[in-house]
């Protein structure tokens, strides 16, 4: 199976974010994936599809999200909001019902999408309730090659200015997962970067996003000297076959590309 993956929409149906416009980058995404990936199976998109979750903002990109040629696979992220987010997006039958959580079979491969979103904390959360549905799939089917994406990064990456806003549960899920030999490799997004690496014996990846990209952790800053870095979106393109994973990743437009000048 492969699957492209894209991130950090942050969309917005008016006005720029650090002078960067979400449309433009959203438009450039999807032209870029019908383009070069219009095989793909799905495209997960791995939460903030909303920068502020209003009802227009969701039913504006559920509509530009229709262009892609391939059903797309959308995750909650801290800036989304379930109702909105449920009531605009189209998902998969058979989601968790308080929660935007699902997993999907198909070609020898399974993907499960969590639902990392904590109501008025930047921090991702995976309840009990979320846990034991996560519990739930593997008894269900502790054998299909699985990929599980969520928004938040279970686990620190070295960013002290990012860090904090990690998963609250991550050590009792990559216990879960680890525990697991058919969960192949993690994905996930929030950290508006690139980052690969080992934990616990298990693969994860993490993904530029589709809006602006983090600035390095040194020399130290905050969100209110923020100025993103002129580095462009990628997209992540993933092959699962006989259990084995690939990423690659593609730069979909250039770093200038929907973004005022300074
Ligand atoms: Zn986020």
């Amino acid at each position: 199976m492969k699957l492209v993956w894209l991130t950090d929409l942050h969309f917005k149906s008016s006005g720029k974010q650090h002078r960067h416009d979400a449309r433009l980058r959203l438009t450039a995404a999807i032209n870029y994936v019908n383009q070069h990936h219009a095989d793909a199976a799905f495209c997960v998109i791995s939460g903030d599809i909303a920068d502020v979750p209003t009802e227009e903002n969701y039913a504006d990109v559920a509509a530009r999200l229709q262009a892609l040629r391939m059903p797309f696979l959308p995750l909650t992220g801290n800036h989304d909001a379930r109702e909105a987010f449920a009531a605009h997006l189209p998902l998969p039958e058979g989601r968790q019902p308080e929660f935007i959580q699902y997993a999907i079979s198909q070609n020898g491969a399974r993907i499960v999408c969590l639902d990392t979103l904590a109501v008025g904390d930047d921090a991702g959360s995976l309840c009990n309730a979320r846990l034991g549905w996560l519990d739930d799939q593997f008894t269900q089917d502790s054998t299909t090659p699985t990929l599980v994406f969520l928004h938040h990064p279970p686990m620190e990456l070295g960013h002290p200015t990012l860090d904090p806003s990690r998963l609250v549960q991550g050590d009792a899920l990559l216990a879960r997962l680890t525990a697991q030999p058919c969960v192949k490799q993690i994905f996930f997004g929030h950290v508006h970067m690139n980052a690969d690496g080992v934990v616990n014996g298990l693969p994860y990846a993490a993904l530029k996003a589709v809006i602006f990209q983090a600035m390095p952790a040194s020399p130290a800053w905050n969100w209110d000297s923020f100025n993103p870095p002129e580095e462009a979106p990628e997209v992540g393109v993933i092959r699962v076959e006989n259990g084995r994973v690939s990423l690659k990743r593609e730069a979909f437009c250039d770093a200038a590309d929907g973004v005022d000048p300074a």
